[in-house]
């Protein structure tokens, strides 16, 4: 059996990392074509040494760092590009943060590959578009988000028609019993506290804000065609139950285990097989029990947003996550108190009406206004 040709984008994050750990594992399936980071250069060069990829990138820096005889250099985000045709993967682990991830995602689809997706902004922002992409070029879009994970499972083999409703569950973060009343007291460190997962600074905090889950509804709509209305949010504080779908017939299915990214990361590289991994057991008696909780309106307003976003379409999902991400850096610079994050994203979203994507330049154009609105209205805010 031919090995599986794997592209890792991201490869120095926490996604990226666990990925790589997984396909080491299992070397006699697959083979890492391509290893690509930001501006990590020496963990990008510790890698290589280790996996030894036919090409390395990085978008954001231009000196190559020591890389193994055999591994070429590409730099820039053009630089990205060339190394994905060079290396032709089977299936691209798109694990980049934030917008800076859709190009990746346009190429991969475009040309008919397999898209193993753990940058939900791809579809936030461009999910019309991409997703139309996919369907024209008979390309697969197996999502790593776990939750989304799950109700592939959940979905697999099942009719469209038979779906009534999916729940996509979410810890509801370190915030979930603070008091509202000290939301504008809450610091960095505080929101950079995550309860059950282990991820990167950005996706961390939203979790704490739920911008993470308002993206996670906006990439339910788009991976599985189902309206707004359809997608519901349970806040589940153990993180066990990955999500669950409802069927017409009155029957729900859930997918369970105790979290670990690297679970659904392998679903997605070995599809459709399902391949041996040394996971903790979730032994229910040891749990005892589970909770499920309303998403609370006041707790969590960026929530709403998603919906907001599915209601408006056009390019109101790539203002949202342009707002996002720098309302979340002037927090974490200590710039903006946390409640303004939300408040910032809605405001960008009322600024203006929405406007059609016709192209990934249109996303351009909308997630550059939406970053100077967002940076304007944090600036005034930190004075
Ligand atoms: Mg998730």
């Amino acid at each position: 059996m031919a090995k599986r040709r794997i592209a890792v984008l991201g490869c120095t994050g926490s996604v990226g990392t666990q990925a790589l750990d997984i396909l080491a594992l299992h070397a006699d399936r697959f083979e890492v074509g391509l290893l690509a980071a930001h501006r990590s250069a020496a963990p990008l060069a510790a890698l290589a040494e280790q996996h030894r990829p036919a090409a390395a990138c990085l978008t954001g820096a231009e000196t190559p760092p020591v890389l193994p005889p055999g591994t070429q250099w590409f730099h820039g985000d053009d630089g990205l590009i060339a190394a994905l045709e060079r290396t032709a993967p089977d299936t691209v682990l798109n694990a980049i943060t934030g917008a800076a991830g859709l190009a990746a995602s346009e190429w991969t689809l475009r040309t008919g590959r397999t898209l193993a997706l753990a940058n939900k902004e791809s579809l936030v922002v461009a999910g019309d578009y991409l997703m139309a992409l996919a369907r024209q070029h008979g390309a697969a879009v197996l999502p790593v988000d776990s939750e989304h994970c799950a109700v592939f499972q959940c979905l697999r083999g099942e009719s469209p028609a038979a779906v009534r409703r999916v729940l996509l569950t979410a810890s509801g973060g370190p915030f979930r019993t603070r008091a509202l009343d000290t939301f504008d007291a809450v610091t960095p460190a505080e929101a950079l506290r995550h309860p059950t997962w282990n991820m990167g600074p950005r996706i961390t905090v939203g979790s704490a804000t739920m911008m993470n889950k308002a993206f996670e509804v906006i990439e339910a709509h788009w991976l599985f065609d189902l309206p707004a209305t359809a997608i519901d949010v349970v806040i589940h504080p153990q993180s066990i139950v990955h999500s669950l779908v409802e069927f017409v017939d009155g029957s729900m299915l859930a997918q369970c285990g105790v979290p670990d990214m690297r679970v659904p990361i392998l679903y997605c590289l070995g599809y459709p097989d399902r391949l041996e991994f040394a996971f903790e057991p979730f032994d229910p008696v040891r749990w005892r029990s589970l909770e499920f909780l309303p998403c609370e309106a006041e707790r969590y307003p960026a929530v709403a947003l998603a919906y907001d976003v599915l209601r408006t379409g056009g390019d109101s999902g790539a203002r949202l996550n342009a707002a996002d991400e720098v309302a979340t850096a002037a927090f974490l610079a200590g710039e903006i108190p946390f409640p303004a994050i939300a408040a910032t994203c809605r405001a960008a979203l009322a600024d203006r009406p929405p406007r059609p994507i016709r192209s990934l330049a249109d996303v351009l154009d909308a997630d550059a206004e939406a970053r100077r609105f967002a940076a304007r209205m944090t600036a005034a805010a930190a004075r």
